[in-house]
């Protein structure tokens, strides 16, 4: 029998060990974190499951199959957080895997794949700058050379996983390799806002947006705020203005492409002095990779066209880029099927922000399932999801591991 009020209680658990007093913050390879993931390995072995920690810092249980040793269909979350967290946000996942294990286990069912659940030990990127550690790891795409990054005090990865007490040069054997993992599903709390506006506890995601980062300067002519007319003006900050709307209505002409200007800097900065250099940020965001080219497409020739007009020089340049990862059909399509089960309606949406299937994806197919939060606030004290919406979740995950197969 799955028990919401335990997934609620241990996320609650799991909150407690943070860095921030009255808080969350737990980073990568922290006590604190050492202490969450000995937390989720009790709760692993307390499910019937084998569970360790690996080199890489993630807690790892495996469940058998029917008989020992047969490829796994592969559950999880992260169990680090953002500074000033929530308590849901990745712990959700984990904590709800391991529930559905516990309800498999407590009636004796065995299925014909075996299910490991790993609780990632970094996927927000907070201590070391880069993302995804843990599951790169166990896709085995970690790369060696983020061993020395250094944290804010410039202690290198290398050193905190030494003092974490693992082996550096143990890293690879993390690495599972295709075939031993079926398939990757996560649950994960929505951190927006459809499903709620909707009414639905679940969602099926369909593809984990990818997305183009661009910083922009524009240069014009800085100049007396007091004596340069008007119509000999080459203001970079207005011309920067135009852009910014210009990067809202591209994104607004086309559904699921989301564009944001995060940043803009104005030089010099003074009240009676036109600006001269304004430089901002563009990050457009989009479920299909032609999307987010063409929605990146209109967005450089918008900002051409509004500079030539007001004689401003436009430099753009790509900061980052990310294709989308998209998830498999045949497996949304099984999550369909037991969202539809549990007696709810199937809303399938794209996923905003990124998530550990991203890494995963370079060994195996993955789905997502997506479980409505209050107000669609995440990475905040603020995160919150009802008992209600927790036990839909955890019913939907277990239907779904119950009817789990490989296409035909
Ligand atoms: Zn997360």
């Amino acid at each position: 029998m799955l028990d919401p009020a335990r997934i609620m209680e241990r996320c609650d658990a799991l909150a407690r060990h943070s860095e921030l007093p009255g808080g969350l913050t737990r980073v990568f390879l922290s006590p604190q974190a050492r202490a969450a993931t000995d937390t989720v390995l009790g709760f692993m072995r307390e499910a019937g499951m084998h569970a360790k920690l690996d080199a890489i810092g993630n807690a790892a249980g495996r469940y058998e199959g029917s008989r020992a040793g047969l490829p796994c269909l592969m559950l999880g979350s992260h169990l680090d957080t953002v500074r000033d967290a929530g308590k849901y946000d990745g712990m959700l996942g984990v904590i709800t895997a391991i529930e559905c294990v516990h309800a498999l286990n407590a009636s004796g069912k065995r299925l014909p794949f075996a299910i490991e659940v790993i609780g990632f030990g970094d996927e927000e990127g907070v201590r070391f700058g880069t993302t995804l550690l843990g599951s790169r790891a166990v896709a085995g795409i970690f790369d060696r050379q983020a061993l020395a990054a250094t944290d804010a005090a410039g202690t290198t990865m290398q050193q905190a996983l030494l003092d974490f007490g693992l082996d550096p040069a143990a890293i690879p054997r993390v690495a599972r390799k295709k075939g031993e993992v079926l398939a990757y599903a996560e649950l994960h709390i929505e951190q927006g806002p459809v499903l709620e506006a909707e009414g639905l506890a679940v969602g099926v995601v369909t593809a984990i947006n990818g997305f183009s980062r661009l910083r922009v300067t524009l240069r014009g002519a800085a100049g007396h705020a007091g004596t340069v007319p008007m119509r000999l003006r080459r203001d970079a900050l207005a011309a920067a203005a135009e852009c910014v709307l210009a990067v809202e209505r591209v994104a607004q002409g086309q559904a699921e492409v989301v564009g944001t200007v995060g940043r803009i800097e104005a030089k010099p900065g003074a009240i009676n002095v036109i600006p001269g250099e304004v430089a901002f940020t563009v990050d457009v965001r989009a479920p299909q990779d032609e999307l987010r080219h063409d929605a990146v497409a209109a967005v450089r020739s918008e900002i051409d066209s509004v500079c030539r007009k007001r004689g401003v020089d436009a430099a753009v340049e790509t900061l980052q880029e990310f294709g989308s990862t998209v998830c498999s059909p045949w497996l949304m399509q099984q999550m369909d099927e037991a969202v539809k089960r549990q007696g709810l309606r199937v809303r399938r949406l794209p996923s905003g922000a990124g998530h550990d299937g991203m890494a995963l994806k370079a060994i195996t197919e993955i789905c997502m399932l997506f479980v409505r939060c209050k107000a669609g606030i995440s990475h905040s004290p603020l995160e919150s999801i009802t008992e209600a919406d927790a036990a839909a979740g955890a019913k939907v995950l277990l239907d779904f591991i119950e009817h789990f197969r490989l296409p035909a």
